[in-house]
């Protein structure tokens, strides 16, 4: 049974997606992403590559009808895709050539155009889960892309407060949050001419950035070629950072946030990406447990300007400071 149920409470939608508790693990010395698997091309640089277990799909099953005033469900429309980076197993989004990283940003955005022309298809959600600690079982270079039927909550909150900032300020939320960031200095990790990384004053992770663009673009398919080429470079250079932090791997989300793909009008928003790393130190995990699950309340167990100028050190000494 694949549909989505509406929480009348939270006003959010949860897949509901029955059998995927028993789809097989992946043999542990077995890639169905390297060269020679059966699944991908014997070669290729990146890849897109449709979900074996779509948990949304263009053409869901029927769902049965309900009875209830309170209760609603709806068919599963959408499209789960993997993001191959590399054909290399072991490379990370840290380790790619620029010339790699243009490919990687150039797929993200055709397939951010092609899902976000789909009828079914309201938001567009590009993200990495990286490492056992997030849930990813195969270590191979990959990201993911859910065409989601409906604006997911979080977003929807975001757009609302940027919504109403515009309406009472007329200015853009994010691009304020970016000068204040730029004015202190503190958190900042890195910087080139089209993209600033930087530790947010109210981090949730100890690690967490957000690399937001200079200038006001609603959605990745709205950057310049030199954009695009800048944000390439401002996420492999986060990424080799992080992989620099401790004698091991480092797990994280990567999700980007963009306008919606339903045809509203968003301009009070701004396309960024945020990392949310769930190690608190080497040995030890931040898990999102009963207060940031029952009450969206996140402790962070260090300091946002500590753990900024952390990553910086580390970001010069692997490239000579910032740009
Ligand atoms: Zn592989």
């Amino acid at each position: 049974m694949h549909e989505i149920r509406w929480n009348p409470v939270l006003k959010w939608w949860v897949m509901v997606s029955a059998g995927r508790e028993s789809r097989p693990l992946t043999p542990a010395d077995h890639c169905p992403f390297c060269p020679g698997s059966g699944k991908v091309p014997d070669a290729y640089d990146v890849l897109s590559y449709d979900n074996d277990w779509p948990i949304l799909a263009p053409l869901p099953p029927e769902v049965e009808p309900i009875t209830s005033t309170l209760y609603k469900n709806a068919r599963s429309y959408g499209k789960c895709e993997v993001i191959l980076y590399s054909s290399d197993h072991n490379k990370t989004l840290g380790d790619l050539s620029p010339s790699s990283m243009d490919r990687l940003v150039d797929l993200w955005t055709e397939r951010y155009r092609e899902l976000g022309a789909l009828d079914s298809v309201k938001y567009v959600f590009i993200f990495e889960n990286r490492g056992r600690e997030v849930g990813a079982t195969i270590i191979h270079p990959h990201g993911q892309i859910y065409g989601f039927p409906f604006i997911p909550k979080k977003i929807e909150l975001e757009l609302a407060s940027c919504k109403e900032y515009f309406e009472r300020e007329e200015k853009n939320l994010y691009r304020e949050m970016l000068l204040e960031e730029l004015k202190d200095g503190r958190r900042i990790v890195d910087e080139n001419g089209s993209f600033v990384t930087f530790v947010p004053y109210f981090a949730e992770y100890p690690y967490q950035v957000y690399v937001i663009p200079r200038r006001h673009r609603l959605s990745i398919d709205q950057l310049s070629d030199d954009e695009k080429r800048l944000l390439g470079s401002s996420l492999t250079r986060i990424v080799k950072t992080y992989n620099h932090v401790f004698p091991r791997d480092f797990p994280y989300m990567m999700c980007f946030d963009q306008k919606p793909t339903d045809g509203d009008d968003y301009r009070y928003y701004q396309f960024h990406v945020k990392f949310f790393p769930p190690l608190r130190n080497e040995k030890t995990q931040k898990y999102n447990a009963c207060s940031e699950t029952g009450g969206w309340v996140h402790g962070n167990p260090s300091s946002p300007e500590a753990k900024a100028e952390e990553l910086r050190k580390i970001m010069e000494t692997l490239y000579g400071g910032t740009r």
